[in-house]
């Protein structure tokens, strides 16, 4: 996957990762309860939601930024500032 780095409106200068489509491939969840061993349970491919506001995400590459957070279109626009104007 492609990484830049972006300046977010209120950290800085931030690392951006782009994921496609593929690299959501094989997510596993991990519940621990206690007195139980872990149990893993499979996300679906094709389930990626905004980490911010929850929204189905469609589009790709997804940019990753914060560490592990994915972000939609509009959280993407809000948080990082673009190049050009509008
Ligand atoms: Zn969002």
């Amino acid at each position: 996957m492609k990484t830049t780095y972006e300046n977010s409106n209120q950290d800085g200068e931030q690392k951006v990762e782009w994921w496609e489509q593929a690299d959501f491939r094989s997510r596993v969840t991990t519940i621990y309860t206690e007195g139980k061993p872990p149990e893993s349970f499979p996300i679906e491919d094709d389930f990626i939601i905004c980490d911010f506001c929850n929204a189905t995400i469609s589009d790709f590459p997804v940019p990753v930024t914060f560490g592990q957070y994915a972000l939609c279109k509009e959280c993407y626009k809000r948080n990082f500032i673009q190049g050009e104007k509008e």
